[in-house]
């Protein structure tokens, strides 16, 4: 493992790849008197190797974008593709993780991580070896044979995103991973997790309420508005990715220029929204 980023894996005329796409999402949920519109109007590209944000007040409709990306919900309008294909036709290429670590508590560490794997009917011999290695990479040595309740909440997440790892997807799916978390766990584990994304070369979707969070460990950041969403801007963030120590950027004024940009953009109104 080289360790390099990937971010900007270039095509053959020089542009940036682009693995997935969402393209006029619209999302309406219900039908008569009872409708909500949660998404009006979201597009994106995320390139090959980049981690992308999506940032949005709380209800706006981002976890119902995820569940579109993710291919779990089809939306009401428009399409996602991933590699050209319909996220429904492309099952197993996107892993997810979510705010609530959805461990099995009756399983231990490892036969949870090789819970996606199980599921997709991989030999229990290799299944194992890798989850070995990931536990063993990622710092979970000793707690193989661990009930998840005896973890804690930082673990638990470590041992959702090697679940999510262990099949190897195209394209990993976050949605509010850390939010139940306490602040500093979080702010670890937002290190870590880029880490382990940088290491592996993948592409990703970071959903998230933070924008702090956002801006530590993205490459651009996709700001929504309030529900039902429309995109507000995108920013490309310009700091050094790597070592990115979301603790030290709290007090660096390029990652407080972005913190207020941002923050202005979610303020705005719809009327004057500038897709940048
Ligand atoms: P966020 O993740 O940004 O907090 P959600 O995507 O969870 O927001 O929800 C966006 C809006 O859509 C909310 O108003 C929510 O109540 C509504 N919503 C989400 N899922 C459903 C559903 N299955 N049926 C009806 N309304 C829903
Ligand atoms: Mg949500």
């Amino acid at each position: 493992m080289s360790g390099t980023r990937q971010t900007g894996a270039t095509a053959a005329d020089g542009g940036p790849v682009t693995i997935l796409k969402a393209d006029n999402v619209g999302m309406t949920f219900g039908e008569g008197a009872g409708t909500v519109e949660a998404i009006r109007k979201v597009d994106f590209e995320l390139f090959k190797g980049e981690t992308l944000a999506i940032v949005g007040p709380s209800g706006c409709g981002k976890s119902t974008l995820f569940n579109a990306i993710a291919g779990l919900l089809p939306p009401t309008r428009g399409h996602v593709e991933l590699a050209g294909r319909r996220v429904h036709d492309a099952v197993g290429h996107v892993g997810y993780m979510l705010q609530k670590d959805l461990l099995l508590p009756w399983r231990s560490v490892i036969d949870n991580v090789v819970l996606g794997l199980e599921v997709r009917g991989a030999p229990k011999s290799k299944s194992r070896a890798i989850a070995m290695d990931l536990i063993k990479a990622y710092g979970l040595s000793g707690f193989e044979y661990a009930r998840p309740a005896t973890l804690s909440g930082g673990m638990r997440q470590r041992v959702a995103i090697m679940r999510t790892l262990a099949f190897d997807p195209e394209v990993i799916l976050l949605d509010e991973p850390f939010s139940a978390l306490d602040f500093q766990t979080r702010l670890l584990l937002q290190a870590d997790v880029s880490r382990i994304i940088a290491e592996r070369g993948k592409s990703a979707i970071l959903v998230t309420h933070d924008i702090g969070e956002a801006i530590a460990m993205a490459d651009r950041v996709l700001v929504l508005s309030a529900r039902p969403a429309t995109v507000r801007a995108l920013h490309v963030i310009d700091l050094p990715k790597a070592g990115r120590d979301p603790v030290a950027l709290r007090t660096d004024a390029t990652f407080q220029a972005y913190f207020a940009r941002i923050w202005a953009d979610l303020e705005m109104p719809p009327a004057t929204a500038n897709v940048a």
